[in-house]
């Protein structure tokens, strides 16, 4: 082998130094470095390009794609000098994360950090993969990444959903389209296994939230659904009525989705006809603070009632006016939760932790003056896994919760 060959590609000088004592958190494997912690950027660097990141001393610690614009100055792909990113690298990890998901339906396939691909993640619906990207090294570097793809996955069509919130961070602009093979239909149709059979999803892959659907929901979608035949069930915030759709197939006898979005309603409602559930969904086009209140004044109950809301906390700075909204939201979906009920209240905001969010309910039921037990922890899909060294990777929480 030519000795060129050998070496990782990079641009000479294209290196990151760090201060004095900062490789700490890297020798943690943490996946970060701010940009706090550098002392010196090479002349060279450009945005997204992969460069080497030193001590102080000059040991090489970790290489990473830069982002000139970001806080986090550095994500890092690996710690090993020897592991150079170029072609066989973005293969190697893809083919990693992709043979730990199901080889078909539905699935996040790579989950950026914690599968060693910070800023990207790539999920599949049916023949068709979506990619996301968040900073500007996966940009920079999405032609390697779309060949990678077709080689590891080889899917009908690779598009692309890179309109995600946290761009503008990275100074890059919204970008959608299709990157490779044929262009998805305006639904893709997945399966996701129920109480009581399938149920098939109607995924808006070039429109709808997220990559198209709320994956991270759906190991709990079924879990939650469990005892429902017969019952009455509220899904509060239901987006495509993925938690309905469960519901009816386990044998719900009243589902009712409340959403303030027409276009997921309009999804919901075709969503529901294609599994044999024509109009047996109410389906309530309000906000949904508004709408739990009305219920509440017009004395309606049910045995089941989801809340499942949009990130309510943007970042750490705002977490006491989402924690807030958060209670809010759990006490009056426990006015509307019939004595020995169920409640399934969830948060996707990463900056609200587990324990805090425990303590958010507990104050809700408290206020509610109902009696609230544990009797399941919810997270994120096992396809969402978090890398031990990254807890940021943990996002979705949610307690099902018997009230009295
Ligand atoms: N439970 C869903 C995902 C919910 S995503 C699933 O399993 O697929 C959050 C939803 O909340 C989105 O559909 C969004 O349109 C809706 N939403 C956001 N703000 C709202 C508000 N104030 N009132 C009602 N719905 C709202």
């Amino acid at each position: 082998m030519r000795r060129a060959e050998q070496e990782p590609r990079r641009a000479p000088g294209a290196s990151v130094t760090l201060k004095p004592g900062r490789e700490r958190p890297m020798r943690q494997r943490h996946p970060w470095i701010f940009s706090g912690a550098i002392e010196s950027l090479g002349k060279d660097i450009e945005n997204g390009t992969v460069a080497d990141v030193t001590s102080a001393s000059g040991e090489f610690v970790a290489r990473g794609m830069v982002s000139l614009r970001s806080q986090i100055t550095v994500r890092i792909l690996t710690f090993e000098r020897d592991e150079a990113v170029d072609a066989t690298f973005w293969e190697k990890r893809l083919a990693r994360a992709f043979g730990t998901r199901p080889g078909v339906g539905a699935a996040r396939c790579v989950n950026a950090e914690s599968d060693g691909l910070p800023g990207l993640v790539v999920d599949r619906y049916g023949d068709f993969v979506v990619l996301q990207s968040s900073t500007a090294g996966v940009d920079r570097h999405r032609t390697d990444i779309v060949k990678a793809l077709e080689r590891v996955a080889a899917p009908r069509g690779i598009y692309e959903r890179s309109d995600v919130d946290g761009r503008e961070k990275e100074g890059l602009p919204a970008r959608t389209g299709l990157l490779a093979g044929e262009e998805p239909p305006e639904l893709v149709e997945i399966e996701e296994p129920s109480h009581g059979g399938a149920v098939t999803l109607l995924v808006d892959v070039r429109g709808g939230h997220k990559t198209g659907a709320y994956l991270d929901q759906a190991e709990n979608r079924r879990l939650v659904t469990r005892d429902v035949a017969g019952r009455d069930v509220l899904n509060v915030f239901s987006y495509t009525g993925g938690f309905a759709l469960h519901a009816a197939r386990a044998g719900a006898r009243r589902v009712v989705n409340v959403d303030s979005s027409a276009r997921a309603l309009e999804l919901s409602e075709r969503t529901a006809a294609r599994n044999g559930f024509a109009g047996r969904f109410e389906h309530v086009k309000s906000d949904a603070f508004e709408e739990l209140r009305r219920l509440r004044e017009a004395g309606q109950a049910f045995d089941l009632v989801i809340v499942d809301p949009p990130k309510l906390s943007r970042s750490a700075g705002h977490v006491e006016r989402a924690a807030r909204a958060y209670k809010d939201l759990s006490r009056i979906a426990m006015h509307v939760t019939r004595p020995g009920g169920l409640l399934a209240t969830f948060s996707c905001s990463g900056a609200v932790s587990t324990d805090l969010f425990q303590k958010i309910v507990w104050s809700a039921s408290l206020e509610a003056g109902r009696d609230a037990q544990i009797v399941a922890r919810l997270t994120q899909a096992s396809d969402h896994p978090v890398l031990l060294t990254f807890p940021e990777g943990e996002y979705l929480k949610g307690l099902l919760c018997r009230i009295w």
